[in-house]
């Protein structure tokens, strides 16, 4: 009889040992978030915490971990893994349009629009003007909304949308954001 009265307490401690080891376990990995974001990356995720602070958002940015690698598709340049979840997780495709043979705006709008879905809460939207253009950077596959001319023809510039920078940010932190004047 008192050998199974022991067994009983001693199990019982046991348990409460795995509970407390499994609650201060996950307690943890919230408390201490990872940050590793490649150097090349850096300079984005940086830009998009002053663009932030600079329409009164104060953002900080230390759970996060991105990393280039093969996404599910081919087409596929960018993704948000765990938005809900507190460690935000990016991967950044490998394939040699998605960064290395893209421009800068086009890296910035890459990022952007993952850090969009991963802090900005933001879903995907195909809203678009009336001369066809998408309306916000959180579209599903065009990163070239006001990017520098990637292949100018006869040093054409009429393909250099980099005045529209300023609207396309607009509208990632704030939906509401009017239609600017050259989408009218
Ligand atoms: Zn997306």
């Amino acid at each position: 009889m008192e050998t199974t009265v022991k067994r009983q307490f001693s199990s019982k401690i046991a348990l409460v040992f795995i509970a407390s080891v499994l609650l201060f376990g996950s307690c943890r990995k919230e408390a201490e978030p990872e940050y590793s974001v490649p150097e090349e990356v850096e300079p984005y995720v940086q830009a998009f915490v002053n663009e932030a602070k600079a329409r009164g958002l104060e953002m900080k940015i230390d759970n996060l971990i991105v990393e280039f690698a093969q996404p599910d598709g081919d087409f596929i340049c960018g993704m948000c893994t765990s938005p809900t979840n507190h460690q935000k997780h990016i991967i950044i495709g490998i394939q040699k349009f998605c960064w290395k043979d893209a421009s800068p705006q086009m890296r910035e709008a890459l990022v952007f629009h993952e850090l969009g879905h991963c802090y900005l809460a933001r879903f995907h939207t195909t809203k678009k003007f009336p001369d066809g253009t998408y309306a916000s950077l959180m579209n599903p596959d065009d990163t070239e909304v006001y990017s520098i001319c990637q292949y100018p023809i006869n040093g054409a510039t009429d393909c250099d949308k980099r005045p529209r920078r300023q609207y396309y940010i607009d509208e990632l932190f704030n939906e509401n954001t009017p239609a600017p004047s050259w989408a009218k």
